[in-house]
């Protein structure tokens, strides 16, 4: 999954760019209000990570720029302490949900998780599952009948980006959009080498190859 994270205090920012990197998430960082209305809405991303004073532009008016064009990418804001006004019309300009600053990281990281899984039409699973595979997020591995299948930090990003699109067909390209941030280069023949290893490790048929297309991600009958 793919995210951006506007954020101008550049601490903060290091700290979130690692942290989330270390959780198989590709992030985009951005510190200016302008710079992010702009690549908010030209890049893919699965969820926007939004600091409210930002220079440039302010982020409540980001927001609201970046609904107003019919951006539906989900956004969490950030907000400071105590002003619940800020969040008020942060959620009447279109955020998704806040969190407070300051906030635990793993509070930020179970927000994101619940924020995507809602997104994609999965909100009544506290965990990802898909034809009877589980996905632990916060271990990065994956159980079938209560076994645990370790996972690479590749393919775990992989396998993620499959079951929150489970019986969709995904394209290379679409899958090298969202598992790299902008500055990475993306291989196709790489992702064809995750897409065997973890088929090696699931089995053949959770992963299927429609020709020309791209894969689908099935899962096996539970
Ligand atoms: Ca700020």
């Amino acid at each position: 999954m793919r995210l951006l994270l506007v954020e101008d205090h550049v601490p903060l920012a290091d700290e979130l760019v690692a942290g989330l990197s270390r959780q198989g998430y590709a992030v985009d960082w951005l510190a200016d209000g302008r710079d992010a209305v702009y690549q908010g809405a030209s890049e893919p991303y699965d969820l926007i990570i939004l600091d409210l004073g930002l220079p440039g532009k302010p982020g409540l008016e980001v927001l609201r720029e970046w609904r107003a064009g019919g951006l539906a990418t989900p956004v969490l804001i950030l907000t400071a302490r105590g002003s619940w006004a800020e969040r008020i019309d942060g959620l009447k300009a279109g955020a998704d949900d806040y969190l407070t600053k300051p906030f635990h990281p793993e509070e930020l990281t179970l927000r994101i998780q619940a924020l995507l899984r809602r997104a994609h039409g999965l909100a009544n699973q506290p965990q990802l599952e898909a034809a009877g595979l589980q996905l632990d997020e916060s271990r990065q591995c994956v159980s079938r009948d209560g076994k645990e299948i370790e996972l690479t930090s590749a393919e775990f990003r992989l396998l993620r980006y499959f079951m929150l699109h489970a019986g969709q067909i995904l394209s290379k390209s679409q899958l090298a959009e969202h598992l790299y941030d902008g500055e990475s280069e993306r291989d196709s023949n790489v992702l064809e080498v995750h897409v065997n290893r973890l088929r090696g490790k699931l089995g053949r048929e959770v992963i299927e190859t429609r020709r020309g297309q791209g894969y689908r991600y099935a899962g096996v009958s539970a």
